[in-house]
């Protein structure tokens, strides 16, 4: 199936500094993000997973335009979006078709708006919406977002954090979108509102034939929501695959880490080894070895001298690891 969202060899660096007047040294770089490549086929969720500074936010950025790209290009429909200028791109047709939820409702929202005016913002900045067919849509996202009419005219800080998050999905779906990238929609809700907004989400994905871009901490709700799964360390993807066989079956020792710190409902322990100290820093890395190697419970002397690629492996599964498979 063709992809609708398609990343290729896409990097993100940012100067530290900048260059002296006359200095042959080259100023140092943060990697945020390095030689990312992958596809988010129509209907599809997929999940994007890894520690905080892994670059899943500078990646999301970078796929909703907020961010241009250092190398790699992002096709969206087949058509290339990575050569427009974020700037020009706010006022692209095809910012229209990706939209982005944000982790806090609250703390995106302008506190001076009105749950009318959050959903409205984009209809008129980008579709240039107003009077009759403005309302209209809004009250159309509201209603499709389970937001009763009667809280339209409230603020964010007289919305419970439910209803905000409401407030916050009506806001992306408004301008009929058909990828949605999500930034932990949930993380800020209680349990009891989380589950509540998942089941929004999973019906608004059938209802509207959504695309779904997942980032979360939470492997439980991955696990659950997702197709397909991205794990991400230090930049770069190390595994992916389809969610389940994922889960299952890790094939790269940083996933098998990460799963393994999932409190089970059984209270049993697993015999992985817990991750133990920090990502190394993402400045200038060493491109001749494996960015896990240091950390890595089971890793040899090569890794310190040789990247793993990503490779293939059976069940459309990849792993960056000399020691996958
Ligand atoms: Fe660990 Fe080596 Fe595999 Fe990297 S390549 S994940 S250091 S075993």
């Amino acid at each position: 199936m063709t992809a609708l969202l398609e990343l290729i060899g896409v990097s993100k660096r940012f100067p530290l500094g900048r260059r002296r007047m006359f200095s042959k040294v080259p100023p140092a770089h943060v990697h945020a993000v390095d030689d990312v490549s992958l596809g988010v086929a129509p209907g599809e969720t997929v999940g994007l997973v890894g520690e905080s500074g892994c670059g899943k936010s500078t990646l999301v950025r970078l796929i909703t335009r907020l961010l241009d790209v250092t190398d790699g290009t992002i096709s969206f429909d087949r058509r290339e979006i990575s050569d427009v200028p974020a700037k020009l791109f706010a006022r692209d047709v095809d910012r229209t078709h990706i939209q982005m939820v944000f982790q806090d409702a609250g703390e995106s929202i302008n506190p001076r708006f009105t749950a009318t005016d959050a959903i409205a913002d984009p209809l008129r900045r980008l579709l240039r919406l107003k009077g009759a067919a403005l309302q209209s849509r809004v009250e159309e996202a509201a209603l499709q977002c389970g937001l009763p009419l009667e809280l339209l005219g409230r603020f964010p800080h007289q919305l419970s954090g439910g209803q905000r998050a409401r407030v916050g999905i009506a806001r992306a779906i408004g301008t009929r979108p058909r990828l949605l990238v999500l930034d932990e929609p949930t993380a800020a809700l209680d349990v009891s509102v989380q589950v509540t907004v998942l089941k929004l989400l999973q019906q608004l994905k059938v209802e509207l034939g959504l695309s779904y871009i997942f980032v979360s901490h939470d492997l439980n709700v991955v696990r659950l929501l997702c197709d397909r799964v991205v794990v991400m360390y230090l930049g770069r993807i190390v595994e992916q695959g389809p969610a389940q066989a994922v889960f299952d079956a890790p094939l790269h020792p940083y996933t098998r880490s990460l799963i393994a710190a999932v409190p089970r409902l059984d209270g049993a322990r697993s015999d992985v080894p817990r991750l133990t100290g920090e990502p190394r820093s993402p400045v200038d890395p060493d491109p001749n070895a494996c960015r896990f190697h240091g950390r890595c419970p089971v890793g040899e002397d090569r890794c310190g001298t040789a990247m793993p690629a990503l490779r293939e492996f059976a069940g459309e599964r990849f792993a960056a690891c000399h020691l996958a498979g």
